[in-house]
């Protein structure tokens, strides 16, 4: 029997050179991002205020299968990657199954989580067009720490708004960020408009990725030399995620192992995404690949509960529309501790997938649920996961155990997203018995799709 090591590195001359633009493959519908006052598909003109040029074409590039990686970012890749695809050795002889499980790890930077993938990616395309600074939010902490790496890298400004229950769960987040040189701002705020009309409603408010995204929207186009980056949900930072899914491949095709089953979860869709580029141009071109599972947390369930409609990307609604699996912009998930799962939408290009069912399944867990099984995973594979990866954990446990009742000999393949160094104050609530698996009412849900806006006809 072959030997399989228990991490796989792939050689710098075999990393990346090109993104993944899974849209290029897609040839089902393509439903455009709508502008928010003409509902007409916006154009790269209409998103240049928003994000900087490159990005605003990347975004709606749906005709180029590669794009070029910038021999500037594939330099600053080689810092903290390739990101090793380990084999779950010990988790495998933890669940007695004869599966094999493994896991692309990519918590090994000091961000802590793949976020850094784009980060780098959109400051270099920022640094190019000359611009001052960035805005954006974070919500558990990764994206802006991942932000604030690579603005100092490239000598860019940042100013960061973090969703304020993330804020006072993570106070060391906004002292990485800081050290990196970022300004980062409680959201709700007072420092803007929009931040002022979420208080003036709820002046407790613990806020939400949606508030967040519309004051650091505002801030950006308020100062000049500035524009927005967002770290999830947008085909660009899909589009940089790629890189996750290629590696994996190519050091699968090494091993001369093919994945049954590929798992990630599922906030805004971006490290699932990322992992699907690996795997995803097989399905769509109609030969064999693997089944995929999206994971989401019960208390924000866009993919299992959302309706596939038009909606804004934020609570402000100023941004453009996107058709996407969407629990309403004004949707604020109850303070459960998965941070980087909170976002009201998911990734139009995953919720079109999904819709058109290439990706099978998506799935839900209570965050109590989650938690025992990162400790599980912890105690046996040593490695502390992030909240959000333990989602992807719990499903590949899962499947891992029907192969178990089967017999059957599958490859599951799930990624591990980021480490859970910055999350012990959640871990400490589960240790003492505080973390339920709380979900959503269905009074709950029905009140945030009265919030949608009207659907358009045309698309
Ligand atoms: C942000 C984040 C996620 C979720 O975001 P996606 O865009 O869905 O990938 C998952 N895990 C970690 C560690 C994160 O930081």
């Amino acid at each position: 029997m072959k030997h399989i090591p228990y991490k796989t590195y792939l050689p710098e001359s075999e990393l990346p050179k090109a993104f993944y633009n899974v849209r290029a493959d897609m040839k089902t519908d393509h439903r455009p991002l709508l502008h928010p006052t003409t509902l007409k598909p916006v154009t790269v003109e209409d998103l240049e205020p928003i994000f900087c040029t490159e990005l605003a074409r990347q975004e709606l590039n749906d005709t180029d299968r590669f794009i070029p990686i910038p021999e500037e970012v594939q330099a600053f890749f080689r810092m903290y990657r390739p990101s090793p695809l380990v084999r779950a050795y010990c988790l495998e002889k933890e669940l007695d199954t004869p599966a094999e499980i493994y896991y692309k790890y990519e918590g090994g930077n000091t961000s802590g989580s793949h976020k850094l993938n784009s980060a780098i990616a959109q400051a270099y395309y920022a640094k190019e067009q000359g611009l001052k600074g960035v805005t954006t939010e974070t919500g558990a902490g990764q994206w802006g720490t991942a932000l604030s790496m690579a603005c100092a890298y490239f000598g860019l400004d940042l100013k960061v708004f973090m969703v304020r229950c993330s804020a006072q769960q993570k106070p060391y987040r906004k002292v990485l960020m800081e050290t990196y040189g970022a300004t980062v701002t409680p959201s709700p705020s007072s420092m803007t408009k929009m931040g002022r009309s979420f208080l003036e409603k709820d002046p407790e408010s613990s806020g939400s990725l949606g508030m967040a995204i519309s004051e650091a929207l505002e801030v950006s186009m308020n100062t000049p030399g500035y524009r927005y980056t967002l770290g999830s949900v947008l085909n660009q930072v899909l589009l940089h995620q790629s890189v996750i899914g290629l590696e994996t491949r190519t050091a699968l095709d090494h091993l001369e192992v093919e994945a049954d089953i590929v798992i990630g979860c599922a906030g805004g869709g971006s490290n699932l995404g990322g992992l699907l580029a690996g795997f995803i141009g097989d399905k769509l071109a109609g030969k064999k690949a693997p089944y995929f599972i999206a994971v989401e947390p019960a208390s924000c369930p866009s993919l299992t509960k959302g309706k596939f409609a038009y909606d804004y990307c934020d609570a402000g609604k100023v941004t453009p529309l996107a058709k996407m699996y969407t629990l309403g912009a004004t949707f604020v998930p109850p303070a459960g501790h998965a941070g980087g799962l909170r976002y009201h939408g998911m990734s139009p290009i995953l919720s079109q997938l999904y819709h058109d069912c290439f990706i099978e399944e998506a799935r839900s867990y209570g965050q109590k649920d989650v938690f025992e099984t990162a400790v599980r995973f912890a105690r046996c594979e040593g490695l502390l996961p992030a909240p959000e990866s333990a989602h992807a954990i719990k499903a590949a446990v899962e499947e891992a155990l029907k192969c178990k009742e089967s017999g059957e000999k599958k490859v599951i393949v799930f990624g591990l997203t980021g480490t859970g160094t910055f999350d012990l104050a959640a871990y400490q609530a589960f240790h003492k018995g505080l973390l339920e698996n709380t979900g959503l009412t269905e009074g709950d849900l029905q009140q945030s799709f009265r919030a949608l806006p009207p659907q358009s006809e045309e698309f």
